[in-house]
């Protein structure tokens, strides 16, 4: 099991993830990637600039040649590895946790992000001996301050802004107090949008809300969209690859219909499978399957959803929690191509009537108490009833019926397995998680 690694990076809080520990483990990621170069980006957390210095001298200790991003949204970052080919990356955010986390997301050089198992080489790195380079052969740092730009320039290429500048659209955007500031205001007012602003100033201590950007967190763009009669409002999390959305009601649009829409649009003008992960919606099926095409189900955390994505054979890769990949543009979930690309959808019809076009899903969730070690046999020796239509067994068990599925997966971080449905008819989800609970209890 993974010893630092969790579902997306190195996590924790200040007096875990210290310098000592970042420049550690920077020396060790240095040493997996050859110590050859390294791209590093960091948000705008209060710890990240300590970490940050810690992190570029762990690279340059094993003779690293490190590119600085400085201060850049992680999309940003993850899509620079397209531009500027290094073998890896180290991006220092702790993404939606709150302010006194932080983490170091690592990216191969094909902007793949390494997952818990890929992580366990790493892990050993950290906990062996450093063999440092020698002393006129330690590495150095080059900044490098486009970035930002540059992404923005690749994203109005995704678009048709010319359309979107004659639409004038209204959007409310909640920047979090945090990296999506940096990106998100620049590249609406280049859309042609009338933007008004929230949580537009960049604090490490998040004032305005908590980074992840549930519906109970951003009421307040709920509430500015529907007084200002904006045609839509966005909010992002903590390093802007996850967004959620207002409607021009000022309804809120969640992860997962985020992340179906999105993959709607793209299915309209390009073929191929889609991938996420076996905790998503059912309504990623419905789009694949009104397009004749495939879902390509992995297990939960982002690392396996760009692990596929790389294989190029999908169209579109994305989360529930509304991390939206589009393999054209690079391997990174990104939350601001992902707006983008729903406000040029916004110039044909507004965005309830395009999620009017998806069934509405209710979703329970549960938990059954159970020793870790228990876990896998308790799931595995559960029967799968004869109306099942599909079953996925890629991290937990998933049974998918005509118009509802249940998901029972071991918990990460706590001695329990989660029970989770989805089902048009409430009671249904309802009578799904107590079934199945009540069966791994016993
Ligand atoms: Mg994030």
């Amino acid at each position: 099991m993974a010893k630092y690694f969790g579902t997306n990076g190195i996590r924790g809080t200040f007096e875990k993830l210290n310098p000592q520990f970042a420049l550690k483990a920077a020396q060790a990621i240095g040493i997996y990637f050859k110590r050859g170069k390294i791209l590093v980006g960091r948000d705008h957390r209060l710890t990240s600039p300590t970490l940050h210095k810690a992190v570029l001298s762990g690279l340059e200790s094993v003779g690293c040649e490190v590119v600085d991003l400085g201060m850049v949204s992680t999309p940003t970052a993850e899509f620079m590895v397209e531009k500027l080919h290094p073998d890896g990356l180290i991006i220092i955010t702790a993404s939606h946790n709150p302010p006194e986390w932080n983490a170091l997301k690592v990216t191969d050089g094909k902007g793949v992000a390494i997952s818990k198992e890929r992580g366990e080489e790493i892990e050993k790195l950290i906990d062996g001996k450093v063999e440092l380079a020698a002393w006129d052969k330690a590495g150095s740092t080059t900044d490098y301050c486009g970035a930002t730009e540059e992404h923005i320039e690749a994203i109005l290429k995704e678009v048709n802004v010319e359309k979107l500048k004659e639409k004038k659209l209204k959007v409310v955007l909640d920047c979090a107090n945090a990296v999506p500031a940096l990106i998100g205001p620049e590249l609406f007012e280049r859309l042609g949008c009338d933007v008004i602003l929230l949580n537009e100033e960049i604090d490490g201590t998040f004032p305005g809300r908590p980074s992840e950007p549930r519906e109970e967190n951003i009421q307040k763009l709920l509430e500015i969209v529907k007084e200002s009669e904006a045609d839509f409002g966005v909010a992002w999390d903590g390093d802007g690859d996850r967004v959620v959305m207002a409607d021009e009601n000022g309804n809120f649009v969640i992860g997962d219909r985020v992340f179906a829409l999105s993959a709607l649009l793209k299915l309209k003008k390009h073929e191929g499978a889609l991938v996420t992960t076996v905790a998503t919606s059912k309504v990623v099926e419905d789009v694949a399957s009104k397009f004749g095409q495939e879902v390509i189900y992995t297990p939960v955390g982002a690392p396996y959803l760009s692990e596929e994505a790389a294989k190029g054979k999908c169209a579109m890769a994305g989360e529930e929690v509304g991390g939206v990949i589009w393999p054209e543009v690079s391997l990174a979930k990104d939350g601001f191509l992902t707006a983008a690309k729903i406000a040029e959808a916004l110039c044909e019809k507004p965005l309830s009537a395009w999620l009017k076009e998806f069934p509405l899903y209710y979703n329970v969730k549960g938990k059954v108490p159970c020793e870790f070690e228990k876990m896998q046999g308790k799931i595995e020796k559960l029967p799968i009833p004869e109306d099942a239509k599909k079953v996925i067994k890629v991290d937990g068990v998933r049974i998918n019926f005509e118009d509802s599925w249940v998901i029972f997966r071991p918990s990460g971080t706590e001695p329990v397995i989660r029970v989770f449905a989805e089902s048009t008819d409430e009671n249904k989800a309802k009578a799904l998680v107590e079934k199945y609970e009540k069966m791994l209890r016993l």
